[in-house]
C-alpha cells in the first residue's frame, strides 16, 4: 500500500492532501503513536536521569488533557491504530485513564498500551482496565532488592513485582517486561528473568542500552549487544526455541513448555530501522520521526497558534515523509544531545 501511496505524493515532497495517511519517502507507513505525557518520574534510573532530576518543563510547556487529545483523534484519522502512552512516568499524570478512554472510543484504534515503572501500577490497575487499557510495558532492570535501589536510587521492587502480577492476573492482552540489559549489572539474571515466562504468558524483553543520559553511563563498559545477548542466551537455556515477534522484536523465542516468550532488541544497534513504523510525540508535543532524530516539529505551538486540523496534518505527513532511512543517519545528522530519555519517552 506503501508503494501506492507514494506515487501520489509530489516528487519535492511537499504534501497537500491531509486524507492521506502517514508515510515516508522510503516505503514505511506509521499506524503507531508513542506519546510522552509528562518528564517527571518517582525513580531516578540511572541511565536515564540524574538524582537531582533534569531541567524539567514547566506545566505550561506540557500538552494539556485537551491537546493530547487532540493529537489522538487528528492520529487516529491518519491510520494510527496503535497508542502507546509513556513519559516520564506516565501513571503520574492524573488525566491517564481519561487519555485511555478517549483513545478507546475513537474509530481505527484497536489497541492502546502503557509503558510504566510499575510502582503505581498495582493500586491503578483496574482503573486502567476500565478504561479501555490492552497492554502494559514494565520496565524492570531486576529482580534483586539491593541491585533495585542501586539502578533506580530508590526502594520499589516489591511494587512493581506486585503491579506485575496483576498485571497479569487481570487479563491484559499484552504484558510485557522490559529489562535494559547491561554488563556487570544484571547480565547474571538473564535466567532469573526468563523464570518469569515458565508460568505466565508474559514476554520478557533484553534491551540494549542506548546512548539518552547526560552522565553517558553506556560508554562506561556497561553496553551488552544484542548479538552477545543472545550468544548467552543460547549458551545458558537448554531447549530455547526461535519464534515470530512483534515488528522491532528481532530476536524472539520461547522456552520449550514455557508460558511467555523471551525477546532481544537492538534498540542501539538499529538493525530494524527498516521496519519502523512509530512516530513520536514529547511531553511538550514535539514529532520526532526517529527515536534518535534532532530535529523535532513543534506541533504545540501549531496547535496553540490557532492551525487548523488539516494544517496540523499536513505538518505531521511532511515530518514524517522527510524521515532518514535509518536512526545512524538521524543520531548524525545532529548535534544536539537529548539530556534523557524522559524527554523522548522511549
Ligand atoms: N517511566 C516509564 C518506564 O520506565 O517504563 C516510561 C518512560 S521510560 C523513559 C521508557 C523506557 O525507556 C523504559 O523501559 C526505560 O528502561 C527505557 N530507557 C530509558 N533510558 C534508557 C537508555 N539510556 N537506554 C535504554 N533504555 C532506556
Ligand atoms: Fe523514570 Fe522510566 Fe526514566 Fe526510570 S526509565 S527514571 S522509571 S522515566
Amino acid at each position: 500500500m506503501a508503494e501506492n501511496l507514494i506515487q501520489s505524493y509530489p516528487e519535492n515532497g511537499v504534501l497537500k492532501n491531509p486524507a492521506l495517511p502517514i508515510v515516508d519517502q522510503f516505503g514505511r507507513s506509521f499506524t503507531y503513536l508513542r506519546i510522552a505525557l509528562n518528564e517527571q518520574c518517582n525513580l531516578r534510573c540511572i541511565y536515564c536521569m540524574p538524582e537531582e532530576g533534569i531541567d524539567f518543563r514547566t506545566e505550561d510547556k506540557l500538552l494539556t488533557t485537551d491537546e493530547i487529545c487532540r493529537f489522538i483523534e487528528i492520529l487516529s484519522k491518519m491510520g494510527i491504530s496503535k497508542i502507546r502512552f509513556t513519559g516520564g512516568e506516565p501513571l503520574l499524570r492524573t488525566d491517564l485513564s481519561q487519555l485511555i478512554h478517549f483513545a478507546n472510543e475513537l474509530d481505527g484504534v484497536e489497541s492502546i498500551h502503557l509503558t510504566t515503572n510499575g510502582i503505581l501500577l498495582a493500586k491503578n490497575i483496574n482503573i486502567l482496565k476500565d478504561a479501555g487499557l490492552t497492554g502494559i510495558n514494565i520496565s524492570l532492570d531486576t529482580l534483586n532488592a539491593k541491585k533495585f535501589k542501586i539502578i533506580t536510587r530508590r526502594e520499589g521492587l516489591d511494587l512493581v513485582l506486585n503491579g506485575l502480577e496483576k498485571a497479569i492476573k487481570s487479563g491484559f492482552h499484552s504484558v510485557k517486561v522490559n529489562v535494559v540489559a547491561m554488563r556487570d549489572f544484571n547480565n547474571d539474571e538473564l535466567l532469573d528473568f526468563i523464570e518469569l515466562t515458565k508460568n505466565y504468558n508474559v514476554t520478557v524483553r533484553f534491551i540494549e542500552l542506548m546512548p539518552f543520559d547526560s552522565h553517558q553511563i553506556w560508554k562506561t563498559g556497561k553496553f551488552y549487544g544484542a548479538d552477545q545477548i543472545v550468544s548467552d542466551l543460547e549458551k545458558q537455556v537448554k531447549k530455547l526455541i526461535p519464534i515470530d515477534g512483534s515488528k522491532t522484536e528481532h530476536y524472539v523465542f520461547q522456552v520449550n513448555d514455557y508460558e511467555g516468550k523471551v525477546a532481544v532488541i537492538p534498540a542501539y544497534s538499529r538493525s530494524l530501522c527498516g521496519e519502523c513504523n512509530r512516530i513520536r510525540i514529547t511531553a511538550d508535543g514535539k514529532l520526532l520521526n526517529c527515536l534518535y532524530s534532532q530535529g523535532e516539529t513543534n506541533l504545540r505551538d501549531l496547535m496553540r497558534s490557532g492551525a487548523t486540523n488539516e494544517e496540523i496534518q499536513i505538518e505531521i505527513q511532511q515530518t514524517m515523509w522527510n524521515k532518514l532511512e535509518d536512526g545512524w543517519e538521524a543520531q548524525h545528522l545532529g548535534k544536539d544531545h537529548r539530556e534523557s530519555m524522559t524527554q523522548i519517552g522511549g
